[in-house]
């Protein structure tokens, strides 16, 4: 069996945040095979520990998908602070192709086009995707994960880091379909009688609105926060707020975009200019649009960038929003990208962006746990990757066994196989399939 049909059979999709099936990439044909480790979110130490305690199973996956693709250049990107998983994976990667190319400590060394250019030298194209360039890239963990399904084992836990004010932070593996209530517990609970949690990050993750919600595949860290923090309040601002204050509060000073990493990597991204689209020039909305359309996200123009606490990132995800409601998200611009001659110098470093966020004093280890985690219920949501709902292959009150598949995607549909986290019965099927411990 091929290794992308190994990876479609395990349910793999990219760990990094947006879920997209892996096996497709590995269906691919490409020149560099890269590890994106240069994980950069403040307090998250997820893809360290990984690559401190995994990294012959992370080197031999990504061994194994530079061959399935062809690729004869292979590195793995990880910041020069994290020593110990460098020593590791150097020790992994003797007598190997694989380069261990070191980052310095600024945010976001982990966006993907950065880590692309920062490798290959090579710009992936606007609205394009580094295999435009002969680049496939995968997060250290479904890397591991490619290693398990080479091995025949599925994917049945996430990887997380949970920290925040908890009483014992730490990185773990946990069984996809546990609460979020339930993880809080596991590290000794909120230190904070009223709390927030983020998902995945303070920038580019989400505020989580219900605390029984489920971790999925693509669940990467739970940050507990006071619900008092300033970045819980500006998380929780309403969308008309945000674009009131900012129609009357943009000066137009332009740190927004003198500080963005896609503009500082030469690409025509420019939020000032999307902040015109609120309101305040009257017209010309679908014209300032167009510069969120190479708009990573990353959130720095809001969270570090803007004085006036304005809301640009939240404007360009609007401004995409509004251009692809209309049919008129095509990127039509230059696409000559030239790296600005500031870049080296404008970078965020992270202790200076985790300062102006107010959080370094939850700036915690939250090392390794090895032991299981055996929870008498999980809840695995039918969509937990882009692409349609996988189906249901079974009925209530079935017996199924840990690592049995229980939905699939019909033929020809992009998405992955859903596989039973712990063993015990079926008791409810709707958007989500549950399953409770005999
Ligand atoms: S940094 Fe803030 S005030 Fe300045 S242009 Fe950007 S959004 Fe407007
Ligand atoms: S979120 Fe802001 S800083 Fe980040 S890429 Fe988008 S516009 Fe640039």
């Amino acid at each position: 069996m091929s290794l992308a049909e190994q990876v479609k059979q395990s349910g793999i999709v990219g760990a990094g945040g947006a879920g997209f099936p892996t096996h497709i990439k590995l269906n691919a044909k490409a020149e560099w095979y890269l590890a994106n480790g240069a994980e950069c979110e403040p307090l998250m130490h997820k893809d360290r520990e990984l690559m401190l305690h995994f990294a012959p199973e992370i080197i031999h996956g990504l061994k194994l998908a530079a061959e399935a693709v062809g690729a004869t250049k292979m590195a793995i990107g990880v910041k020069a602070k994290n020593k110990t998983a460098i020593a590791a994976l150097e020790a992994a990667a003797k007598d190997t192709p694989v380069q261990i190319v070191q980052f310095g400590d600024y945010y976001p060394a982990g966006d993907e086009y950065e880590l692309v250019y920062s490798i290959t030298n090579r710009s992936i194209p606007p609205a394009g995707i580094p295999l435009d360039i002969g680049v496939v890239v995968n997060n250290v963990e479904t890397l591991y994960q490619i290693h398990q399904a080479s091995n025949g084992v599925p994917v049945t836990d996430t990887f997380l880091t949970i920290t925040g004010m908890v009483r014992q932070p730490m990185t773990r593996r946990v069984p996809i379909g546990m609460s979020v209530s339930e993880l809080i517990e596991l590290a000794g609970g909120s230190l904070a009688a009223d709390f927030a949690v983020m998902d995945s990050g303070l920038l580019m993750g989400k505020l989580i609105a219900d605390l029984n919600q489920p971790v999925t595949k693509t669940t990467g860290g739970l940050i507990v926060l006071p619900a008092s923090h300033e970045l819980i309040k500006r998380y929780s601002t309403p969308e008309k707020s945000m674009s009131r204050i900012g129609k009357s509060a943009c000066d137009q000073c332009s740190f927004c975009t003198e500080l963005c990493p896609r503009y500082l990597l030469g690409y025509d991204v420019q939020p000032h200019k999307v902040m015109r689209s609120l309101g305040f020039s009257l017209t010309g909305a679908p014209l300032w649009n167009r510069y969120a359309l190479l708009c990573c996200g990353c959130g720095l123009c809001t969270l570090y960038a803007c004085p006036e606490s304005l809301f640009p990132r939240e404007a360009c995800e609007k401004g995409i929003e509004d251009l692809r409601n209309a049919g008129n998200a095509k990127w039509e611009g230059s696409h000559n990208i030239k790296p600005h001659p500031m870049r080296n110098a404008r970078r965020v470093p992270l202790k200076r962006l985790m300062n102006k966020l107010g959080i370094t004093q939850y700036d915690a280890h939250a090392g390794w746990i090895e032991d299981e985690v055996l929870p008498g219920r999980v809840v695995l949501p039918l969509q937990q990757h882009i692409g349609k709902p996988a189906e249901p292959v079974v009925k209530m009150g079935e017996a199924v066994q840990k690592g049995q598949p229980i939905a699939r995607m019909p033929d020809g549909q992009l998405g992955a196989t859903i596989h039973a986290s712990i063993s015990g019965k079926i008791t409810q099927i709707d958007s989500a399939i549950t399953i409770e411990k005999d």
